[in-house]
């Protein structure tokens, strides 16, 4: 089968590759239909997750449709539409029992890291029972390969996780897909305000068009200021962080109001300071999180009552075959804005 393998640090190809088999009862092989790519491959391709190895497939999103299941797989049989979560949970460990899925002990997120992801004709999903949806019928599946990751990622980790109330004051800190989720999901809880901060304009325009009731550039570094000044100098209620830099999670010290949420959601590769001297006694709270998934069963509802419109975050289309181009376009988001990128196997 054809299949998108990273095969060494800066380095991918789309080449043959052994197509997957049943190797444990629980697991189910899917006939991936549509995938998409994350800015977690494109950390990996720099060599930045140890866990991932050069000769694995990439890919942790999709939908398919379920070609064969092992012996004792439940829920889903051969043909059935399915969602693939990017956490894998075996359904039965101490973390699945608390709904952290994310931690489950012998899954977690694994597909595209440590076994082969999506980003291929056909996938093996373990624990297939507790890791694939059904996707319900006449939805629309391009809506919901955002519910793979993304969405689950902005709403989990930043509107939950950063306790986004009614007529709350919130301020998202990066305007990627991953923001652009939170953005989406925090307006299920009617917050006043949701401020966006991004140095691109382009994205700080999308993010008005998705709700975002001010945006503030940082591009010469007095965002701190506009923010406090567009909040009457009190600051924000959640501050979530969506870039994974330090800067941008020192911007979320310096904006936050006393009692409030910075909730994390990037992924951190180095040292960031906490200023503790000035917010120790600030009743704040900082969360961190690693998306559990678990939100997943009510956004497929929310999405399939068209309560939101995950598919205004898909910019661009390819097919299998191009998929280097898809790699080439969403990694130069700046040139090409793109967001997310279909890619039909
Ligand atoms: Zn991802
Ligand atoms: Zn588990």
């Amino acid at each position: 089968m054809k299949a998108l393998v990273y095969t060494a640090i800066g380095e991918k190809k789309l080449q043959d590759h052994p197509k997957p088999e049943i190797s444990a009862p629980t697991d189910a092989i899917v006939r991936v239909t549509k995938t998409t790519i994350c800015g977690t491959d494109l950390h990996i391709l720099k060599g930045d997750v140890a866990t991932c190895t050069p000769g694995r497939v990439l890919g942790h999103e999709g939908v398919g449709v379920i070609e064969c299941v092992g012996t004792s797989v439940a829920n889903f049989k051969a043909g059935d539409h399915v969602l693939i979560s990017c956490v894998t949970a075996c359904g039965k460990c101490v973390y699945c029992r608390r709904q952290m899925y994310s931690h489950c002990t012998t899954g977690g997120w694994i597909l595209g890291n440590s076994i082969d992801g999506t980003q291929a004709e056909f996938v093996r999903i373990p624990y297939a029972d507790t890791s694939l949806y059904p996707i319900p019928e006449g939805a629309d599946e391009e809506a919901l390969v955002m519910l793979s990751d993304i969405l689950p990622t902005g709403f989990e980790c930043g509107v939950l996780n950063g306790q986004v109330k009614p007529g709350s004051v919130v301020a998202i800190v990066g305007a990627g897909p991953i923001g652009l989720a939170a953005l989406l999901t925090a307006q299920f809880y009617s917050p006043a305000e949701i401020i966006m901060i991004d140095l691109d304009e382009g994205r700080l325009t999308i993010a008005k068009t998705f709700g975002a009731t001010a945006t503030v550039n940082s591009t010469d570094g007095t965002a701190p200021e506009q923010v406090m000044k567009l909040t009457g100098g009190i600051g924000v209620d959640t501050a979530i962080e969506a870039v994974g830099i330090p800067a941008t999670f020192e911007m979320c010290q310096k904006i936050i109001a006393p009692g409030g949420v910075i909730a994390n959601i990037g992924v951190h590769g180095k040292k960031v300071d906490l200023h503790l001297e000035r917010l120790w006694d600030r009743n704040i709270s900082i969360t961190t999180r690693l998306v559990d998934t678990s939100s997943t069963p009510m956004l497929l509802k929310s999405v399939g009552a068209k309560k939101i419109d995950p598919t205004r975050l898909i910019t661009h289309h390819f097919k299998l075959d191009d998929i280097i181009k898809a790699y080439d376009a969403f990694g130069h988001a700046a040139d090409t804005h793109a967001l997310k990128v279909i890619i039909e196997a």
